[in-house]
């Protein structure tokens, strides 16, 4: 099976934006075993979509394309396949429905019609997530799958409901899982299984550098959804094992869920003092939706007056020591978890730059501190490279890669 992915539209050949979708689609397919030997990339005109689908379609099986489904009359990915496969437009009620249910508060703009409008005979694909439907031509044992191209509707839609129809035409099962690490960093960690990855062809396993986090991605054939796990699931369970101490949850677990429902099931509850972070850490913490239950209050304390009135911060230790320092750091923690009766309290303390800087405190020198009831409190010093924004980042990770040690 020979697939090409086609990029539609002119935004992409301008360089506006980055193609996604085909970078994720490419990777699917390439786990799915199905080859891809062209990628294109066409602006938003007839006649070279026409010339491109044309040569894609006598060199490959399956063409996927993703955007210009748009409400727009440059949107014309959709009718330029139709008149391509010979199809008529025909309106298509779900579709319709679909888009009207977008649109209840407001009138709908005319133009938005046209995305109900679907090729003769197609799969029609429902978009959970946007308004244009997408499809599926099916032609001469080929087929010609289109997509939305906003990455929100066009993922989504091909994770769910295009997989399962490449997958008839594979004649193959694939099942994935990801294994989410942290403590731990890509190289080191494909090092361990440098052997076992090499040699593995059925399940795969392949790394995947995250931001400050890594998985390995195990990812299974079969002829049946049960025959593929079953020859997964070996391999899982040796990875659970060389890795225990590193891996924090699967698939789309986020080390900052694995934390709160932790901190839900021990009856736990955490507050935060924020220096460097701004907030950031408080504001990871209630991204998760049950977060209600166990962050109970947040400071952000980013003067030595706030350290003071706020955290009950030793005047003369801030002094003597700076804000920038394990005794401020420890303080702060032991501050917030009083004044909010928790049982953890974390703070951050550092100097994420570009200025401010000095020889004995360099950008990068940051403090965290976690303050748990009746045990000693524990203060990490770390030094991060990289700008503000990636500091602020490293040290919240760093925050949950410790807490999650410790609930
Ligand atoms: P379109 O449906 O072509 O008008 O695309 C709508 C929006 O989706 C564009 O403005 C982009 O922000 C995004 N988009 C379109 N194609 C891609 C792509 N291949 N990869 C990532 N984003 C895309
Ligand atoms: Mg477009």
């Amino acid at each position: 099976m020979k697939a090409e992915i086609f990029s539609v539209g002119t935004e992409i050949l301008l360089g506006e934006i980055l193609d996604t979708n085909a970078k994720h689609i490419a990777n699917e397919l390439a786990n799915m075993g199905i080859d891809v030997f062209y990628k294109t990339s066409v602006g938003d005109n007839e006649n070279r979509l026409l010339d491109a689908i044309d040569i894609a379609y006598k060199r490959a099986d399956i063409i996927i394309s993703t955007g210009g489904l748009g409400p727009t009359d440059d949107d014309l990915t959709k009718e330029t396949f139709a008149k391509y496969f010979n199809k008529k437009l025909v309106t298509h009620q779900e579709s319709l429905q679909n888009l009207k249910s977008y649109f209840l508060n407001e009138d709908m703009p005319l133009s938005n019609l046209k995305q109900a409008d679907m090729p003769e005979g197609s799969i029609v694909l429902l978009n959970e997530n946007g308004t244009a439907s997408g499809c599926v031509i099916q032609e001469n044992n080929k087929i010609a799958v289109i997509l939305p191209g906003p990455p929100n509707e066009c993922i989504p839609m091909f994770e769910k409901q295009v997989k399962p129809i490449l997958e008839k035409y594979t004649n193959k099962v694939l099942v994935s899982k990801s294994l989410n690490l942290c403590g731990i960093g890509e190289s080191k960690a494909s090092e361990i299984i440098k052997d076992m990855m090499l040699s593995s062809k059925n399940p795969t396993i392949a790394p995947y550098a995250g931001n400050n986090e890594m998985r390995f991605r195990v990812t299974a054939s079969g002829k049946t959804k049960e025959e593929a796990k079953e020859i997964l699931k070996p391999t899982v369970d040796n990875l659970y094992e060389i890795f225990k101490e590193y891996i924090y949850g699967e698939d789309n677990d986020t080390l900052q869920e694995v934390i709160v429902n932790k901190l839900i099931k021990n009856n736990m509850t955490i507050s935060t003092a924020e220096s460097c972070t701004g907030g950031l850490l408080a504001s990871t913490i209630i991204n998760v939706a049950s977060a209600s239950k166990v962050f109970l209050n947040g400071v952000i304390s980013y003067s030595n007056e706030s350290k003071i009135y706020e955290l009950n911060v030793c005047k003369e230790d801030l002094e003597k020591y700076g804000a920038v320092s394990e005794q401020v750091a420890i303080q702060m923690a032991e501050g917030i978890r009083k004044k909010s009766n928790t049982t953890i309290g974390i703070s951050t303390t550092g100097i994420a730059g570009p200025t401010g800087g000095t020889n004995e405190k360099p950008v990068g020198l940051v403090y965290i501190a976690i303050a748990i009831n009746g045990k000693d409190t524990i203060c990490k010093k770390l030094m991060l490279k990289g700008d503000r924004q990636k500091i602020r980042e490293k040290t919240v990770h760093i925050c949950f890669s410790n807490l999650l040690k410790l609930v």
